[in-house]
């Protein structure tokens, strides 16, 4: 179970949030303005915080940047807005994640969700993967795609750690065969070729 706090104005929104996360077994705190939230912030201990960008006396940037200064809580950003720039902006102050609105509340769940495994793996100092939709959990062995878990043998999974954490890098078929299966193995190059079928 974990506290969460909803820094939103827009009251329905708020509650409808609160609610489904209360349905999952979650601790939910709402604020309704900048000052409020950053206030509730800094004195309620949250786990995780979702924050509207555009308030009411203290912009959700502004809240960002200034609960960074103090603390590593997950944050993920809510906007009605969808410019790239302000995804940019917004995870340049701080932000982990980023939803626009509308949104599904399962797609939100889901972000929670995967927000907070992060931030329980990096308390754990388990390295996380990330490329794109893409999550590789080491510590724990896990793939999510868009906070969805993927079953891969074993494997499969080392092939797909290599591969991410070196996204948009070029590697050759002898170091992928090194990282993944190991100096000392002997294996026929034709390996690679059949899991890059797959
Ligand atoms: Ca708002």
């Amino acid at each position: 179970m974990a506290k969460i706090l909803i820094i939103e104005d827009e009251a329905p929104l708020a509650a409808t949030l609160a609610y489904n996360i209360r349905q999952e077994g979650h601790e939910a705190i709402t604020a309704q303005d900048g000052v409020t939230g950053l206030e509730a912030a800094r004195q309620g201990d949250p786990d995780l915080i979702v924050l509207d960008l555009m308030l009411p006396r203290l912009d959700g940037l502004e809240v960002c940047r200034l609960i960074r200064r103090e603390s590593d809580v997950p944050i993920i950003m809510l906007t009605a807005r969808s410019r790239e720039i302000d995804k940019v902006v917004g995870l340049e102050v701080g932000a982990d994640d980023y939803v626009t609105k509308p949104f599904s509340m399962v797609e939100m769940l889901a972000r929670i969700k995967a927000a907070l495994r992060r931030s329980t793996a990096r308390d754990r100092g388990d390295e996380i993967v990330r490329a794109g939709d893409l999550e590789v959990d080491t510590g724990r062995h896990r793939v999510t795609i868009g906070g969805r878990e993927i079953t891969l043998r074993p494997r499969e999974f080392e092939l797909l750690r290599v591969l991410a954490s070196r996204r948009g890098r070029v590697l050759s078929r002898t170091d992928l065969l090194r990282r993944v299966w190991g100096e000392d193995e002997f294996i026929d190059h034709g390996t690679v070729d059949k899991y890059a079928e797959d």
